[in-house]
């Protein structure tokens, strides 16, 4: 071995060293941890033997796919805890978790391992290959057919992206595919990234980006959403994609009844999408599902404590808002659309419309 190599090698066992001393320890797990943060957070290996979910296994109106689960950002009304939860059920149930495992993995509360137990479905290429033929057998060429939407439960670009870098496998195994109808959901500007991926899925498919963003305010962000990427800097990833020729908008969800449902709050978002390029804006508000509450309703007593009673009151026994409300707040939005020039659309997404409507009550605006 040559000197430079020598050193090279004992500069980087020094590394791990260092590494070794900061980190506090981990047993080994059936699980394998791929990472692990300075805060905690790990990062554990799972091997999906399929990860594009049909609409029947789902029931919405598409194919979708999560390259993670769990999510970094940590939004306080996200309603994708429960696939966490139930993927570390699972695990535990076929012994793949032990029972002390388990009580990690779930956290104290149910809630915090979504946030810092983030499984990586590495290896998806194989299983991404079978789901392929599977959706190519049900679903014939042409513009009906089912879009494949990327990023429903989790964020596809979450900070874990820049290391393990499944999405862009995805992506990539995607544009070799003809006329598929695409959609990717994030609120990280890594996605500009992969710009060229992305444009040479759009030379054969059809492909709609959509930036998530629920306000321009960057203090209000911080408030509901604990480590995700700043309003500006997704808005410039918008303005990227679009001036590479991809369609790309905003996709304001959820809208916040009593927060960000105002008329200024809202016109700043169209006014922000229009001056980054967003060929579309599409909103819909909260729906406040059972995982939800337990990491969302604390926010709001310490924020908005003046909004505690109207939301237990109007989410009382169900998930979604009651249906004047949600009139309301379309109305809002199409003349919002109108007025910014901007397609104006019923639901947040058209094309992504959810088979089942959420059961709804009663709430003034
Ligand atoms: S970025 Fe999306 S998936 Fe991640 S926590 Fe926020 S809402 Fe949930």
């Amino acid at each position: 071995m040559d000197v430079g190599k020598r050193e090279a090698n004992s500069a980087k066992r020094s590394r791990q060293l260092q590494l070794l001393n900061v980190l506090p320890p981990y047993r080994p797990s059936a699980l394998p941890i791929l990472d692990q943060r300075l805060r905690g957070t790990k990062f554990v290996e799972l091997t999906p033997r399929s990860i594009l979910n049909s609409p029947e296994q789902t029931g919405v109106d598409f194919w979708s796919l999560n390259p993670y689960v769990g999510c970094e950002f940590g939004c306080t009304y996200c309603y994708a805890r429960y696939a966490h939860r139930y993927a570390v059920e699972r695990a535990h149930d076929a012994g793949t978790l032990s029972d002390a495992e388990f009580r990690e993995f779930r956290g104290e509360h149910g809630w915090e391992a979504f946030e810092r137990r983030i499984f990586v479905k590495e290896r998806v290429l194989d299983a991404l290959e079978s789901d392929l033929r599977r959706y190519f057998r049900t679903n014939a060429r042409g513009p009906e057919r089912t879009p494949i939407v990327i990023g429903t439960a989790t964020d596809p670009y979450q900070p874990a992206e820049r290391r393990f870098r499944i999405t862009r496998r995805v992506l990539e195994r995607l544009a070799r595919c003809e006329a598929l109808n695409v959609g990717i959901i994030t609120k990280s500007p890594l996605i500009a990234r992969d710009v060229d991926v992305l444009r040479a899925i759009r030379e054969r498919s059809d492909l709609e980006v959509h930036i998530s963003l629920i306000s321009v305010d960057a203090a209000l962000i911080k408030r509901v959403e604990a480590r995700s990427p700043t309003p500006a800097t997704r808005l410039r990833a918008l303005e990227k994609l679009v001036a590479a020729g991809v369609r790309a908008g905003l996709i304001v969800a959820p809208v916040l009844p009593g927060i960000t449902d105002d008329v200024a709050h809202l016109e700043a978002l169209f006014r922000a999408a229009r001056d980054a390029g967003a060929r579309f804006v599409h909103a819909g508000p909260l729906r406040l599902y059972a995982a939800v509450r337990d990491r969302f309703l604390p926010v709001l007593e310490e924020g908005f404590p003046d909004l505690v009673a109207r939301y237990r009151h109007a989410y009382e026994g169900r998930s979604g808002v009651p249906p004047a409300y949600a009139r309301a707040l379309a109305a809002r939005v199409k003349k919002l659309q109108a007025r910014f020039g901007f397609p104006i659309n019923d639901g947040m997404v058209d094309r992504y419309r959810p088979r089942h409507a959420p059961v709804q009550g009663s709430l003034d605006l």
